[in-house]
């Protein structure tokens, strides 16, 4: 028997790669009884902020990853292939017809024992992957720093607020995807230069919610928009509100500043600001969101907030199979062990399942290859810089540099810019990952 702690997106995952394995697995939950303050439902890997699980470029980092989990039967993107919404060129879902197709298959594996508990001190007798996510309450958080020693860091992280779909005028908004990339499956809500400046001059005026722990940093991959207003009157227009690649259909022209807007629900009758995350107190959200063009008459399903992450300082817990250090039969997995991102902690549940997996085989522990995605987050867990550690998502440039002459870089630009060289270098570092996963699996795991 083994012990999951947490059904979050990586618990989920983890949960289910170890009992389709064949080991019994005791997974516990503690919500309902008791919850985070992001959480809203009882169901297994809920989606808290976004319902994206970002691009599916098959030659971005995201795509990558994807690919390696496709192959290694991830629960967590095969039910968000099945509750998929249109979302141009991303994977969004369905975040409530995910979260209860993962609940369903975890409560119907015979494998799988879910209990409803809050834990505070795991059972170190057992073999445990601890994967309790940013929100970790207090007490076990605690004493995973204690018996880490190597105490607890923190950033804050904000969600975005979702509107409903009946309230956006669309003699206004237009629905598009950036320069026609997949379907038109975006609101855009176009801003003029007076509406874009009487926009930021109403957000940099708006009252935020103070922050418990101000020498707390941001997740600076994820910003709330007033801290990004905060840095220059442009930085919204390169950032959220880019207009690039978007055609005004009453104008046929980029607008000066667009908002866009994605589809939530399977239904489509609600909609989230992208990239809008936000910890300006909701009064506020109401005022100056509804001065975007098209949301004048905006009702919101959801509001935006602010909430403290904690994770380890990973570089001197983990090492690349993600097993603590100086605990045998401890494994951490998700946004806890230094991931950021829904599809990062879920592939960091996968991987935690297949240490573990070795482990209770009485095999010696195998480290995903670093030419793998899956295997370079891994590696930038246990060997980044421990002093100024940050938690990451999934990028290229944490896989080992590819061979010069593999690309005519040269040839490419002239021929094709600098998109052409990104696309040959993400095509090249995809056939180079999938290459070593297979590898890697006939190794590891010869039989499946
Ligand atoms: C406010 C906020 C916004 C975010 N927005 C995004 C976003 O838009 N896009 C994105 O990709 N990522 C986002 N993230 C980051 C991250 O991807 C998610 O938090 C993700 O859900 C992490 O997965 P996880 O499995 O590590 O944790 P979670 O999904 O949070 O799962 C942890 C689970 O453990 C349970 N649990 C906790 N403590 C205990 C305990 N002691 N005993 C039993 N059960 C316990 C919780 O109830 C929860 O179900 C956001 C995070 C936060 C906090």
């Amino acid at each position: 028997m083994i012990h999951v702690i947490g059904a979050g997106l990586a618990g989920s995952e983890a949960a289910w790669q170890l009992a389709s394995r064949g080991h019994r697995v005791r997974l516990t939950e503690m919500r309902p009884r008791w919850t985070t303050p992001a959480h809203t439902t009882d169901q297994a890997a809920e989606m808290v902020c976004s319902n994206s699980f970002k691009s599916d470029d098959p030659n971005s980092a995201t795509g990558i990853l994807k690919a390696e989990l496709q192959r290694m039967d991830s629960l967590v993107l095969r039910c968000a292939e099945a509750t998929r919404v249109p979302a141009g060129n991303s994977l969004a879902v369905d975040r409530e017809a995910f979260s209860r197709s993962v609940t369903k298959n975890l409560k119907e594996h015979p494998n799988i024992q879910w209990e409803e508990a809050q834990i505070s001190v795991p059972d170190l007798s057992q073999p445990t992957i601890l994967a309790t996510g940013p929100l970790t309450p207090d007490p076990l958080a605690d004493w995973l720093a204690s018996i880490t020693g190597s105490g607890r860091l923190h950033f804050y992280d904000a969600i975005a607020p979702i509107v409903e779909r009946d309230c956006i005028d669309m003699d206004i908004a237009w629905m598009a995807a950036r320069y026609d990339k997949g379907g038109a499956d975006f609101i855009n809500c176009p801003l003029d230069k007076d509406e874009y400046e009487r926009f930021l001059d109403a957000l940099l005026a708006s009252e935020r919610v103070p922050l418990s722990h101000a020498d707390t940093p941001y997740f600076e991959a994820c910003l709330p928009i007033e801290v990004m207003a905060d840095r220059g009157r442009e930085t919204l227009r390169h950032g959220p509100m880019k207009p690039v690649g978007l055609d005004d259909p009453r104008t046929g022209r980029w607008p000066h500043a667009v908002v866009q807007l994605r589809q939530d629900t399977l239904a489509g009758e609600h909609f989230n600001l992208v990239g809008f995350q936000t910890r300006l107190k909701w009064g506020a959200q109401r005022e100056v969101f509804r001065l975007i063009p098209g949301l004048a008459q905006a009702e919101f399903a959801r509001y935006g907030s602010i909430h403290r992450n904690t994770y380890v300082q990973a570089p001197l817990v983990l090492d690349s199979t993600l097993a603590v250090k100086s605990i045998p039969n401890l494994w951490l997995a998700g946004q806890i062990s230094g991931v950021e991102g829904y599809l990062e902690s879920a592939a960091g549940g996968l991987a935690a399942a297949f240490s573990a997996n070795r482990a209770l085989c009485g095999l010696p522990p195998m480290a995903f290859p670093r030419l793998t995605m899956l295997g370079s987050l891994l590696h930038y867990l246990a060997n980044a810089s421990s002093k100024d550690f940050a938690p990451t998502n999934a990028m290229l440039g944490l896989l080992p540099p590819l061979p010069e002459d593999r690309l005519n870089i040269r040839e490419l630009k002239r021929t094709g810019g600098t998109r052409a060289v990104k696309s040959a270098k993400g095509a090249a570092h995809r056939t180079r990952s999938l290459a070593a996963l297979t590898e890697h699996l006939r190794l590891a795991e010869p039989s499946r």
